[in-house]
């Protein structure tokens, strides 16, 4: 019999401990400050130079790629490497699901990733190390080296949609999976949102760890409010004894 399918939908949350405030969540950074909201939105970005020049000297200036990861993503990656087939669908753009040893390709980035950087107009993508060297170098705002285009961080940015494969894969790791653990979000933005919602339709025993409430709290088997970087590690731990 193969092993049933954990899901897990991270958020925000998951990344605190590794000192990466919350951006985009309805109380996040972005949205309690509309001037930095603009470095992010699509529109401004593409039709403002600088716009674009102050973004890059905020990614050169944030710690987000040095962060490390923490308890809850080591535990994520252990359960992985238990023997339980696990997905992550993640809200977060830092990568550190993947740092912390799990498979990219079992790693759905709804928002893309803050790691790469991709031109606007071939599509060719290019670690965002490479940019930030370019930026320390002198340039200001760093064109595309085949094309010359405006180059953007791979990320979703507000006014763009969400790759609709990403987002596809999601809705079927949701629908077939056994287990979907909602993790330090605070299920409050579709479409992550909804996949909580789907998974418990779909007869997923629906775990949700946050510590605040969530509008899916009700319809949950198991709400834990404990700390993520204590609760996480010992509820994995728990699934993966039982055989998940
Ligand atoms: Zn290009």
């Amino acid at each position: 019999m193969t092993k049933p399918l954990v899901a897990i939908l991270s958020g925000a949350g998951v990344s605190t401990d590794s000192g990466i405030p919350d951006y985009r969540g309805p109380n996040g950074l972005w949205r309690r400050d509309p001037e930095a909201e603009k470095l992010v939105t699509y529109d401004y970005y593409m039709g403002d130079p600088e716009i674009r020049r102050r973004s890059w000297r905020m990614r050169r200036e944030n710690q987000a790629l040095r962060a490390e990861p923490n308890a809850a993503h080591r535990a994520v990656a252990e359960l992985e490497r238990s023997g339980v087939p696990v997905r992550v669908i993640t809200q977060n753009v830092d990568g550190l699901h993947q740092l912390a040893g799990m498979p990219a390709r079992k790693v759905l980035e709804l928002h893309g990733t803050a790691r790469s950087v991709v031109c606007t107009r071939c599509k060719v993508r290019s670690p965002m190390d490479e940019a930030l060297a370019r930026i320390e170098a002198g340039e200001d705002d760093p064109p595309c080296l085949e094309c010359g285009g405006i180059l953007k961080s791979a990320t979703v940015m507000f006014g763009e949609h969400l790759d609709p494969a990403v987002l596809g894969e999601a809705v079927a790791i949701t629908k077939a999976c056994h287990v979907f653990i909602a993790v330090g979000s605070s299920l409050q933005v579709q479409p992550a949102a909804g996949l909580a919602g789907l998974a418990a339709d779909h007869g997923a025993r629906l775990i949700i760890v946050n510590a605040e409430p969530t509008p899916y709290d009700e319809i949950a088997d198991e709400v834990v409010r404990e700390p993520i970087g204590t609760a996480l590690p010992g509820l994995l731990r728990a699934l993966s004894e039982e055989g998940a």
